[in-house]
């Protein structure tokens, strides 16, 4: 989300049109007034100001994403044990000044069982994936042919009485999850020792912080470049296991990376990167195994790592002349849509999930970046590098407060 602040703002914080317009959605979050009910569609057109050719509606499901970005908040407002199907989630439009319909964003509002709300405004970047989807059906009607460019918009409309049981899935206007309550396993740990400790590498503004060991990292990046050896080069990589984190004295919330699983298994192909059964069926196992014992039983998978071991312009085919220029920016280290697609699949409901990825620069140097999600996409993000891991008590149970009759949520 850039150009605004990328944690959202709280309601009723905006002024002008938008502080009238939120206010006046937010008649929608109470169940006894059912007058003001919104769903959310993109609206297509050929032309800027065209004629629209199709509205796409915008379903709950298309906002899972974004709903686990708002859990998130909430588990870092101090929050760590609410679960996400704990939380109620809204959907509130922003109105465009000059126009009832259109709109800039929406902002998603999730209130927990203690009734305090948090909530994440998201632009229109954030239903890009809806707009693919209708841009897909015009192709698929020839409405619309492959060259041609769209133009997609936010509308909100307005439903003046609501269906008596709306499902989940086909609107998302005002949405109750009733799911079952399985609180996260975490640690609570002091997060300003470790800031302390830790160096800060890129930007880490507003992202749930992510804390490695230089050794973890060195070991992600040795399991990601291992494809280079092949000829033609393979992506190879891992999974990043780690805890999650409470700081018992600000409440934030946060990522511990401390090991890393090498995937020799997967089915190798150039570019791509997919994992068999048999590779998850390990995977599983040795989380199991690690959840088994006192000293790791918080661990889960909390990040992926894979190498893109080819240059930067290898995938559009050579000749574009980057060897000859004294300076490119150019790096392979990039999501790729399969990553994209990859990550929101596995990663569904764990918002603080992250993708590292090691390339290349355009003149063959190792470069790396970590990606996160932000408005259901992968963008590149900072973490934090220490020396070594913190001291933790041997069999951890002096940092655990996770309620000890019920069941975790690792594997899902
Ligand atoms: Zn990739």
């Amino acid at each position: 989300m850039e150009g605004q602040k990328p944690q959202g703002r709280p309601l009723f914080e905006d002024d002008g049109e938008g502080f009238r317009a939120m206010a006046h959605a937010t008649i929608a979050m109470e169940p006894a007034d059912q007058s003001h009910v919104f769903t959310l569609a993109v609206a297509v057109r050929l032309q800027p100001n065209g004629p629209e050719i199709k509205r796409e509606p915008i379903t709950s499901l298309d906002l899972t994403d974004l709903y686990s970005e708002v859990w998130l908040a909430y588990l870092r407002s101090g929050h760590p044990a609410t679960s996400y199907s704990q939380l109620s989630m809204c959907v509130l439009p922003v109105f465009r000044e000059e126009n009832r319909d259109r709109c800039d964003g929406f902002v998603v509002q999730a209130r927990g069982p203690n009734r305090e709300t948090t909530s994440l405004q998201f632009d229109i970047r954030a239903v890009y994936h809806v707009a693919q989807r209708a841009s897909k059906r015009l192709l698929e009607t020839s409405v619309l042919q492959p060259s041609s460019y769209l133009y997609y918009e936010l509308v909100a409309e307005r439903r003046p009485t609501p269906p008596p049981s709306l499902p989940a899935a086909e609107g998302a206007g005002v949405g109750t999850f009733v799911n079952k309550h399985i609180p996260l396993k975490y640690l609570n740990l002091p997060l300003q020792p470790l800031l302390e400790e830790a160096k800060a590498v890129g930007s880490v503004d507003h992202w749930i912080p992510v804390f490695y060991t230089l050794d973890v990292l060195k070991m992600a990046e040795r399991f990601s470049r291992e494809g280079a050896k092949y000829e033609p080069a393979q992506e190879s990589g891992g999974v990043v296991l780690g805890s999650l984190c409470s700081c018992p004295d600000s409440g934030e919330f946060f990522v511990l990376a401390t090991d890393v699983i090498q995937l020799f298994d997967a089915d190798q192909t150039s570019f791509s990167l997919t994992y068999s059964n048999k590779t998850w069926a390990r995977i599983q196992q040795v989380v199991r195994t690690r959840q088994a014992n006192p000293a790791t039983r918080t661990e889960r998978i909390v990040g992926q790592c894979h190498g893109h071991n080819f240059l930067p312009c290898a995938e559009k085919g050579k000749g574009d002349g980057c060897e000859q220029r004294r300076t490119c920016q150019m790096t392979s280290a990039f999501v790729s849509e399969h990553d994209l697609e990859w990550s929101r699949s596995v990663f569904v409901r764990q918002p603080w999930a992250f993708c590292h990825i090691f390339g290349l620069d355009a003149r063959g140097r190792p470069v790396h970046r970590q990606f996160g999600f932000r408005s259901g996409r992968l963008t590149e993000r900072g973490y934090y590098l220490m020396e070594r891991l913190p001291m933790l008590s041997r069999n951890g149970d002096a940092h655990h407060s996770v309620p000890k009759t019920l069941p975790s949520e690792e594997n899902t």
